[in-house]
């Protein structure tokens, strides 16, 4: 019927497909959300007899011509000029996204287009089987209890369980990565530390089994991503994956890692001099890549002596939720209190959300414990979103999902550091989908926000976790009731920032690469190791043993969403450390930079882009130094 439509207009058109999509939403991420925290054979059936309607459902719409021909109407009529900037931006983020779908091609190029998507689907799925595949194809049976040095136990009782599941004598370590990073970490054993790094690190690549060389892979995705960048008129891929982002060029993403590079590589050369002034303890004389795992752990344990279980007696949830909730209300003038309702664990709380003249905003669920039947990680999501139809405000509902060690018997749970940290991050999330002013659909909360700054609201968060003025107020002791001693707490500062040159400049190695294979093509199959060589050489300090193909297992760009995008992780923090100093200028708790980023960031959605909100509530497009300073690189 829509479809159909002769004359379309925002009322006619724009609004009943919204309404369609807000429908089906509503319906759906109730079956998704319960399937994720309550899992059960009957759910699970029912989940996975929609899913595939649903997937079909939003595919073709993304193909769908006659719903690009009705946007691109509106788009050319006179009413459109008349239209608000959010609705304007709503109909040309819709063209945008057709138009990255191939829709408007010519029929032949189309069919390529096609093809082509299909090729890349496929490629990504044998590239990340490849991994797996390798992965699962090596291990390393230690038979002489000898090598089990430094190790500790719960490591080598895992190991020794797949020794028996092998039905193999002594013990098994494997390259999946919560065998193989500890392993690293602590494995006294040079030899042995250098074979299983050798292993790793040639994951799928012509090093290992042939079988699972992903060379072909790689070559064979970077020539169709090209070729999808030409078909669609862009110079290169890099275009593509920036045409949706907050980073307006490719230029512009390597200013920024090449600042941020040169920032770093000062703090990562001290942080390996460190790892060098320590190395002969253990015998090294150069130190190798399998070396810095395992002396980066020596060292911050003789530097920092405390456990994070020593941290967790501090964090009550009572103390957290509360300091939490009151650390929302000084800065956005919310009450946040419980409610009774329904909810489809006893655990499960529901929260109402009243702002200043005591109206009734929204609601959260917060299902904070592991238990069984429920997947793992910790994750925001829509319940409901803010919206207008027929002069009807409905209010936005958020589910917050976590999956913390639950309390033993009557006592209250407590959390480690991490923990409140991970908290206080999907809380980001919330209030940037909660306390949204926006109702118009597609771009309420966190809907058609780009992808390099949705996670800005979320990483803000997580600077009060820092903050001794807001922590203090969140700690009491399990047994004395006393606050978290200030030491203590200067302590966790300086272990977030420990080494955090050479983990920056790796982050930044990654994303260099990562966005210069994507904006140059070259038939040469070599071309993606060299690029690599070059970054390397230009801004790392570590540089790995001429065997590494990191490449062939880099499933971020090869296999995720992450082409041409790998800065986003960078980008957000930088975004989220700026819009934090401002609130340090004058102070963490002030009301009034509260209100400023409330009107300006978390209540917009995707109604503009954010570098004018950013800049709406800083005057100044963002800048580098704040996440310096707060990683302790300046
Ligand atoms: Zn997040």
């Amino acid at each position: 019927m829509l479809e159909k439509n002769a004359t379309p207009n925002w009322d006619n058109f724009v609004t009943k497909l919204e309404e369609c999509d807000e429908k089906l939403s509503r319906a759906w991420s109730q079956i998704n959300h319960l399937n994720a925290v309550i899992n059960s054979p009957d759910l699970r059936s029912e989940y996975n007899n929609n899913v595939t309607k649903i997937t079909k459902y939003y595919s073709e719409l993304s193909q769908n011509e006659k719903l690009f021909l009705n946007f691109k109407k509106i788009k050319q009529s006179k009413e459109f000029k008349k239209l608000s900037s959010t609705r304007q931006k709503i109909i040309n983020d819709e063209l945008l996204s057709f138009k990255l779908g191939g829709i408007g091609l010519s029929e032949n190029k189309k069919k390529i287009f096609k093809k082509i998507k299909v090729s890349l689907s496929k490629l990504s799925s044998k590239f990340e089987e490849n991994i797996l595949d390798a992965t699962n194809n090596y291990y390393l049976n230690i038979i002489d209890k000898n090598d089990l040095s430094g190790l500790p136990d719960f490591l080598i009782n895992d190991a020794k369980k797949r020794a028996v599941e092998k039905k193999k004598s002594g013990w098994i370590f494997t390259l999946d990565y919560p065998s193989y990073f500890p392993f690293m970490q602590y494995a006294d054993n040079r030899k042995l530390r250098e074979s299983l790094y050798h292993a790793y690190s040639t994951r799928a690549s012509e090093l290992g089994d042939k079988k699972f060389d992903n060379k072909k892979n790689i070559n064979e995705i970077l020539k169709l991503k090209h070729q999808l960048a030409k078909l669609l008129d862009y110079k290169n891929y890099s275009e593509v994956s920036l045409a949706t982002k907050m980073a307006s060029s490719s230029n512009e993403v390597i200013n920024f890692l090449d600042k941020l590079a040169k920032k770093a590589r000062p703090y990562a050369v001290k942080d390996m001099n460190d790892l060098k002034k320590h190395a002969h303890k253990f015998g090294i004389k150069r130190i190798e890549a399998w070396d810095v795992s395992y002396l980066s752990e020596k060292l911050k344990n003789e530097i920092f002596n405390f456990q994070d279980s020593e941290i967790k007696q501090f964090f009550p949830k009572k103390k957290v939720i509360s300091g939490l909730f009151q650390l929302v209300h000084k800065l956005y003038g919310i009450s946040i209190i419980k409610k009774k309702a329904d909810t489809w664990h006893k655990d499960v709380e529901f929260y109402e959300i009243k702002d200043k003249v005591k109206k009734v905003i929204g609601h959260f669920y917060l299902d904070l414990f592991a238990r069984e039947n429920k997947r793992g990680g910790a994750w925001m999501d829509e319940c409901i979103s803010k919206y207008k139809f027929n002069d009807e405000i409905s209010n936005p509902i958020a589910y917050l999902t976590c999956n913390f060690s639950s309390p033993s018997g009557n006592k209250d749970a407590y959390f480690t550091h991490d923990e409140v940290i991970t908290l206080f991050h999907e809380f980001g999330h919330g209030l940037h989908h909660l306390l949204t002013d926006i109702t118009d659909y597609s771009v309420s909360g966190i809907r058609g926000v780009e992808w390099d700054a949705v996670e800005l609201p979320s990483q803000f968060m997580e600077n009060f976790c820092w903050d001794w003025q807001v922590i203090k107020s969140m700690t009491e002791h399990e047994h004395t009731n006393k606050q978290m001693p200030k030491n203590l707490f200067d302590k966790l500062i300086s272990a977030k920032n420990f080494q955090s040159g050479l983990q920056t400049l790796r982050q930044v190695e990654f994303a260099l690469y990562d966005i210069k294979l994507h904006m140059k093509y070259s038939s040469n199959p070599n071309y993606y190791m060299n690029l690599l060589h070059k970054v390397r050489r230009e801004i790392s300090v570590v540089i790995p043993p001429k065997s590494n193909r990191f490449p062939n297992n880099f499933s971020h760009i090869f296999a995720g969403g992450y082409a041409a995008g790998y800065f986003s992780y960078k980008w957000a923090e930088v975004l989220s450390a700026d819009v934090f100093s401002e609130f340090e200028k004058h102070n963490v708790l002030s009301p009034k930079m509260g209100a400023k980023f409330k009107n300006e960031i978390l209540s917009r959605g995707g109604s503009r882009p954010m570098m004018k909100s950013f800049i709406a509530f800083l005057g100044r497009k963002p800048k580098i130094d704040s996440l310096l300073k707060h990683s302790g690189l300046s």
